[in-house]
């Protein structure tokens, strides 16, 4: 899911002054223009001059007393010169009938030189032909030289608002445009932030080290340098950030990755550089880089990082990697897509702390409601229980908008206090709205879910080689409806097929509890990723590991690194091929009938399951041991 687009900082009063130069720009532009024009024109019509047709010009042209002492052809216009200086200039215009030629007048010089050329020249008239230039001409002329001068000036402007606009310093390109929030600004502490406790809890150590840091170098603890907090968006990570900065009470540098990608090359780099030099200054102090992936993507991934990104990742990693034990400097980061990020940010002093930040559970959301309609006014009749209750999947940022909408809808139906129908309205406008339909589950949907989880759970809490369930939950998160955890009880590198087969059993396990409880037209889209599962570690066991029933021992490599049969254009024959997918089928078909065995036998605890589920939406391990307890492994469901 997109996270929001970040806002520009552009304000208002810039957006004026930009238009005020383009604007003092284009009538600059427009009084030159016409300058010239008048200039132009003034040379054609400022001076006295007769004009004479061109048939008495011609016939003096060739006449020795003709007064004429030169013809100057420009364009369709003569301007002739005339032997006595004190008479007015006088024009002509050709007729347009033929050349000058056709019509008589003739250059008695032409090829003439020296003495003979002047000697002719007293008697004959010059004639000379110019590029005709009226005054247009000019005009368009300059403005051809003129224009693009002016394009570039608009252009550059523009460009300084811009980096004026991204810096609020003028030309400071490679200065940290990072906001510090000081002691002076509103404080943000952990009372701002509801629910979310255990990521809270792992923050505390950190706001307890930057407020004692002697008390940890004292002991010779390796003080953490990268804390990165993952989560979907509006979860409140950017919120988290500045309440560790509010509760240790220290300087907060904050960035964010999306703002490196609008900056000119080079320039992330030395923001980076600038941004850990002030919060080295200023220790103890937190810097935080929001949105982190926007930089920090893999370096392969889609084509590569750009070069720039590139940059600014490896100014982050030199800088890290530059602190000293004591710098009391504590880099924070946020993403919502810690799957993206390049894997050398996450190594060892560098960003080795992970918090992550959840959505919100009933409880929570009630929490975070409360924290957001605190300082409304709100009639009694305001149920936000029950707005928490319909909310699943909201993240705090959904709810943060709810509660704004509901203000607003109240001021504008007029309102003193906000009612539980403005708060009804708010809700449908922002969480049923067609972006978030998706995400909010209507409740015969929730059942589905419930029974789906419930069903993971059943089946492989029941079967003796899976691992024991940790946690289910029916919050929609990404793309699917609900989640059940199993927790492998330690790190081994073998599986054998005894748990393999009952993992695929459990990932049947949602699937077949639809089934069970809403019949075989009730078969959900929900269950695709589970059935991928089954089918990609299915195919796996066979031709990797030798697992098959026929094949057993038999591993078929696959196209990256086997050789081909000439036939089949497969490492191994059609016949080979129908093998394998038959194998796989008797995989997933015992997988499934072994799911059912068991849910069949513990229909009661399924249905306890899924009640409680859709009460709380969410178990963890403590809770779902009482009702799991009592369910069995029928025979059928055995292997061995
Ligand atoms: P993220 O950075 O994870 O995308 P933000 O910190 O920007 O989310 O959250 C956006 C807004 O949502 C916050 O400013 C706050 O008003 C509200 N919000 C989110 N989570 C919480 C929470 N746990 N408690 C209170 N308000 C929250
Ligand atoms: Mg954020
Ligand atoms: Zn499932």
């Amino acid at each position: 899911m997109a996270d929001k687009i970040p806002k520009k900082p552009v304000g208002r009063p810039l957006e004026t002054n930009k238009s005020n130069t383009v604007r003092s720009i284009l009538f600059t532009a427009i009084l030159i223009c016409f300058g010239i024009y008048v200039v132009a024109n003034m040379n054609n019509t400022g001076i006295q001059k007769t004009e004479v047709p061109i048939s008495e010009v011609i016939q003096r042209a060739n006449d020795p007393e003709g007064n004429i002492a030169k013809i100057t052809v420009i364009g369709n216009n003569l301007e002739i010169t005339l032997k006595d200086k004190d008479q007015p200039t006088e024009t002509s215009r050709k007729d347009g009938s033929g050349t000058l030629y056709d019509q008589g007048l003739v250059n008695y010089c032409d090829g003439m030189e020296g003495e003979e050329l002047i000697k002719c020249q007293e008697t004959y008239p010059v004639i000379e032909y110019k590029e005709d230039v009226n005054a247009w001409g000019i005009v368009f002329d300059i403005m051809l030289t003129v224009l693009p001068i002016i394009a570039i000036v608009i252009f550059f402007s523009w460009m300084m608002r811009q980096a004026n606009a991204a810096n609020n310093q003028s030309m400071s390109f490679g200065k940290s445009r990072a906001r510090l929030y000081g002691p002076d600004k509103k404080k943000v502490t952990f009372k701002d932030v509801a629910g979310n406790e255990s990521a809270k809890q792992d923050l505390t150590e950190i706001v307890d080290f930057l407020k004692n840091p002697k008390k940890y170098e004292k002991l010779g603890a390796k003080i953490p340098r990268g804390v990165l907090l993952a989560g979907d968006p509006g979860t409140g990570k950017t919120l988290m950030a500045r309440a560790v900065a509010g509760e240790a009470d220290v300087p907060f540098f904050s960035i964010s990755g999306s703002e490196f990608a609008e900056m000119f090359v080079g320039v992330g780099a030395s923001r980076v550089r600038d941004l850990f030099s002030k919060a080295k200054k200023n220790a103890p102090s937190i810097i935080f880089i929001d949105e982190i992936d926007a930089v920090a993507h893999k370096r392969d991934a889609r084509g590569g990082a750009g070069r720039e990104d590139e940059q600014t990742l490896n100014q982050i990693l030199v800088e890290m990697d530059g602190f000293d034990n004591d710098s009391g400097v504590i880099v924070m980061a946020a993403t919502n897509r810690v799957d993206m990020l390049d894997k050398a940010l996450l190594r060892p002093g560098r960003f080795d702390r992970h918090v992550n930040v959840t959505l919100p559970e009933r409880k929570d959301r009630l929490e975070i409601l409360k924290v957001h309609f605190k300082g409304k006014p709100v009639e009694e009749d305001v149920d936000l229980e029950a707005l928490a209750k319909k909310t699943a999947g909201s993240s705090g940022a959904d709810l943060s908008n709810i509660a704004n909408e509901a203000a607003i809808t109240a001021a504008r139906e007029g309102h003193k206090a906000i009612s539980n129908k403005d708060l009804t309205e708010a809700f449908e406008r922002v969480a049923i709205g067609p972006e978030r339909k998706s995400k909010v589950l209507n409740e015969k949907e929730k059942k589905i879910t419930a029974y789906h989880e419930a069903g993971h759970a059943v089946v492989g809490h029941v079967l003796p080689d899976s691992d024991p369930v940790h946690k289910v939950t029916i919050i929609p998160r990404g793309a699917t409806g609900g989640v059940t955890w199993f927790l492998p009880p330690e790190d081994r590198s073998y599986k054998n097929i005894f748990e393999l087969k009952d993992i695929l059993a459990r990932a049947m396990g949602g699937r077949v509890a639809e089934k069970l409880i809403f019949g075989k037209d009730a078969i959900t889209t929900g269950a695709s990723s589970d059935l991928k599962n089954v089918a990609g570690l299915a195919k796996s066991m066979i031709i990797e590991e030798g697992m098959g029933e026929e094949t057993r021992n038999l591993v078929f490599p696959d196209e990256a690194t086997g050789y081909y049969t000439i036939t089949t254009g497969k490492p191994y024959s059609e016949k080979t091929a129908e093998l394998i997918d038959l194998e796989i089928k008797k995989l997933s078909d015992e997988a499934a009938k072994r799911a059912e065995e068991v849910l069949k036998a513990n229909k009661g605890i399924l249905d306890k399951l899924a009640e409680e589920l859709l009460k709380h939406e969410t178990l963890e391990e403590a809770e779902l041991e009482p009702i799991l307890k009592s369910a069995k492994l029928p025979t059928t469901a055995k292997l061995h």
